[in-house]
């Protein structure tokens, strides 16, 4: 029986352990705190991701994914995208001629038709669109589910355990080692977010990561709107069956790694910018109190897409950095990561845009050269 050590209990970690069950593997997780603590328990729980070659895999297991894990991860399937202005919404469109070019069905809506089914929306919006794909789902339920499902199957999931390093030997990965001890494998996951770069240098591997904060906020409950989903203005999120609106957005606030392991509190500029946004968009319920905040960490390609590769050297190491996008298409990347695991390669997607190699010419400061780096006192301009 194949060993699978997967490093990181968040979506794509958790989904990859799932998936290798299903084919039989003996999966072991390793996490260094709890499982969906990091960005995979505290994102807007958007699943629409047309650019991605993913995508498909996505919409189609995402309706599933309830009676795959056995548990609910409150999944809705549509999604209202609103556009404040004309130039917001050609932007929204232009998202959606993508999906429509896979198949994808929505409906545009006027101003009268995006006020029935969303009431709260400005009555000066330029419209909006109904997606009949994407949606949303809980966060935390998601990451609860795949984590009860990965122990139902027979998964190990070790909380409070940190990867410190690796024992290699013939050009392979015979042993992962933890604070808690070695663990050996037969093939090794990495999908340890933004420290996913930390992690595989020390196998002398560069992956370029650049680590930020993203935060959201949630109002009290609302009145219930259809579908659950509606965003736009700079912001994305949805409402919780309860009728919280949990909504989050930039700007990122670019971070070093030391700082990521633990998000700090939010900053509250950022938040009152979220929470501004989702208030333009939603004026009639403006008095709403914003009762909760969170931050979370995202880990960011140079590109903006992930890397999902097996690698040639060594060659029992699969990385998996999902670059922002990874609670959506973790049935998907899940499933694909698997693939790479246990059969080198994935029958279902092409995943040749999202090899590591792609970066092999990158510049060493190409996150300076972007403009992705903390803000230091002492760096600031006088
Ligand atoms: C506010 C916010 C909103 C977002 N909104 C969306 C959205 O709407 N839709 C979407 O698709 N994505 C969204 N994202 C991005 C998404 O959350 C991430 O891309 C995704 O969760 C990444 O999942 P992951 O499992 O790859 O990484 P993570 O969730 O970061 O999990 C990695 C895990 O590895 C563990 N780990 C790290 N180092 C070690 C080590 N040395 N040893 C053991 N374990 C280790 C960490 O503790 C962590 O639990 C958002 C993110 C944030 C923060």
């Amino acid at each position: 029986m194949t060993r699978v050590v997967v490093i990181g209990g968040g979506a794509t970690g958790l989904s990859t352990a799932f998936w290798s069950l299903r084919e039989g593997a003996e999966v072991v997780v390793v996490e260094k705190g709890i499982v969906g603590w990091e960005a995979s328990g505290r994102n807007g729980g958007g699943a629409t991701h047309a650019v991605s070659p993913l995508f498909a895999e996505e919409q189609r297991l995402w309706p599933m994914m309830d009676d795959l894990l056995g548990y609910p991860t409150e999944y809705q399937r549509q999604r209202v995208r609103i556009g404040l202005s004309r130039r917001q919404l050609d932007l929204i469109l232009e998202g959606v001629t993508i999906a429509r070019r896979q198949g994808f069905v929505a409906h545009e809506l006027d101003n009268k038709a995006l006020r029935e089914l969303v009431p709260f929306v400005s009555e000066t919006a330029a419209g909006g669109v109904l997606l009949e794909y994407g949606g949303h789902a809980n966060p935390q339920r998601t990451l609860q589910a795949y984590a009860w499902a990965v122990q139902d199957l027979g998964g190990v999931i070790q909380q409070h355990t940190t990867v410190i390093g690796f024992e290699t030997a013939g050009g392979r990965i015979c042993g992962v080692r933890t604070d808690q001890g070695l663990i050996g494998c037969d093939v090794v996951v990495l999908a340890a977010g933004p420290h996913t770069a930390q992690l595989a240098a020390k196998l002398g591997i560069r992956v370029p990561l650049a680590a930020a904060r993203a935060e959201m906020v949630v109002t009290e409950p609302l009145p219930l709107i259809r579908f659950g989903g509606a965003d736009g203005n700079g912001v994305y999120g949805r409402q919780t069956l309860r009728g919280n609106l949990a909504y989050g957005g930039g700007p990122h606030e670019w971070i070093d790694l030391p700082d990521a392991s633990t998000p700090k509190p939010v900053n509250s500029p950022v938040m009152q910018s979220v929470a501004k946004r989702v208030f333009e968009l939603f004026p009639k319920v403006a008095h709403a109190r914003v009762i909760r905040s969170w931050a979370g960490v995202v880990e960011n390609t140079p590109d903006g897409r992930p890397i999902l590769d097996r690698l040639g050297a060594p060659d029992n190491l699969v990385v998996a950095g999902m670059s922002s996008v990874g609670f959506g298409l973790s049935p998907a990347s899940g499933r694909a990561v698997m693939q790479l695991a246990l059969n080198g390669a994935c029958d279902f997607a092409d995943l040749a845009q999202l090899k590591l190699s792609r970066f092999d010419g990158l510049a060493g400061d190409w996150a300076e050269a972007a403009g992705w780096v903390p803000w230091t006192r002492e760096g600031a301009v006088a």
